[in-house]
């Protein structure tokens, strides 16, 4: 894996070729850039991080006097940097993701599924409102769903999580088959600075390469630690895509995503948890090849249970992961 460092590359002919400076483009960005499109079944674009993406999106295609619908529950500080163009003219309201987005939206916010709440967005009626859909598909990644394909203008993921998996890079990416869209998000990306390093991208793009592996065992181990949570005691909720809901049934053959959370009776029995974990890392995060978990109270405040444990399931075998948790809540 060779990574080109140089932040410039001399013109041809006095004339510059596609790389020239690297906050615009490098080879390295290009190279994931290519399997991400591939992936997503559109053109994508590397940055950052996640959060750079979101910012992207916002400094691109939203304007003073247009309106925002953002998925409730979603990723806390999506809601938030949103927020931060409030004073700038932008209206921000939440929705239930699981109905129609609200009339009157210029730009429909959806995530797929919520972090933490795991609610699942209606795509269809998000396609059929005339507003830019823009869909978070972090939790799920492309394995399990290609938003473009349901009708969604622009795909987001914090590659952070799974595309990286391995808890060792923050990049984000944004994919759209508009060719229109692309040119300003990426237009807008050169002008912040908010590429992703050529060390990032080359990392990225060797994790793309065990993308598919990674999540389908995720995933399995993810239903099932799932069901047997829903079983336990001590648990009073778990909240998994497709659990409980007769009409997502055919996600629970092979789970759908490494991404649950569950509760216990309140803050001081999440913590215990938190404390008795010994296999499980009591780390923020997700998607990573190592099972993580936490309470999200400490982040998220009052719009989350005080019992809300976070379990982001990595690839670790899945008795030895049940082992940890019956321990942990025993
Ligand atoms: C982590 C996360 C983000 C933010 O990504 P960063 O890479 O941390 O900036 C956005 N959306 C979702 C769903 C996330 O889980």
């Amino acid at each position: 894996m060779t990574v080109e460092r140089a932040t410039i590359q001399p013109y041809v002919d006095g004339v510059p070729g596609r790389f020239f400076y690297q906050r615009y483009d490098h080879p390295s960005a290009a190279a994931a850039e290519e399997e991400l499109g591939a992936l997503e079944g559109g053109r994508a674009l590397v940055f950052a991080s996640g959060s750079a993406a979101t910012t992207a999106v916002a400094l691109g295609l939203l304007a003073p006097g247009v309106a925002v619908a953002v998925a409730e529950g979603c990723y806390f500080g999506t809601t938030s940097l949103l927020r931060r163009f409030e004073p700038w003219g932008v209206e921000v309201v939440e929705f239930d993701q699981t109905g129609e987005p609200p009339a009157g939206a210029d730009l429909v916010w959806l995530e797929a599924p919520s972090n933490p709440f795991l609610s699942f967005p209606d795509l269809a009626a998000a396609a059929a409102h005339p507003g830019i859909v823009v869909v978070d598909a972090t939790a799920s990644s492309p394995v399990l769903l290609r938003p473009l394909e349901h009708g969604a203008d622009v795909v987001l993921h914090s590659a952070t999580k799974y595309l990286g998996g391995h808890s060792d890079l923050l990049a984000g990416v944004l994919a759209t088959r508009d060719e229109e869209r692309y040119t300003r998000l990426k237009e807008v990306r050169g002008a912040t600075g908010s590429i992703a390093a050529p060390d990032v991208a080359a990392l990225l793009l060797r994790s793309l390469k065990t993308l598919e592996l990674r999540v389908r065992r995720q995933s399995e181990t993810a239903l099932e630690l799932a069901r047997r949570l829903a079983a336990h005691p001590a648990v009073t909720t778990v909240r998994y895509p497709g659990l409980g809901d007769p009409r997502a049934a055919r996600w629970l053959d092979g789970g759908f995503g490494g991404l649950l959370s569950f509760d216990v009776a309140d803050a001081e029995a999440a913590l215990r948890v938190e404390r008795r974990v010994r296999t499980i890392l009591n780390a923020t995060s997700l998607g990573g090849v190592e099972t993580t978990i936490e309470a999200r109270r400490r982040w998220e405040g009052e719009r989350v249970p005080e019992g809300l444990l976070r379990l982001s399931v990595g690839i670790e075998d899945v008795e030895l992961l049940w082992a940890d948790l019956e321990q942990a809540l025993g």
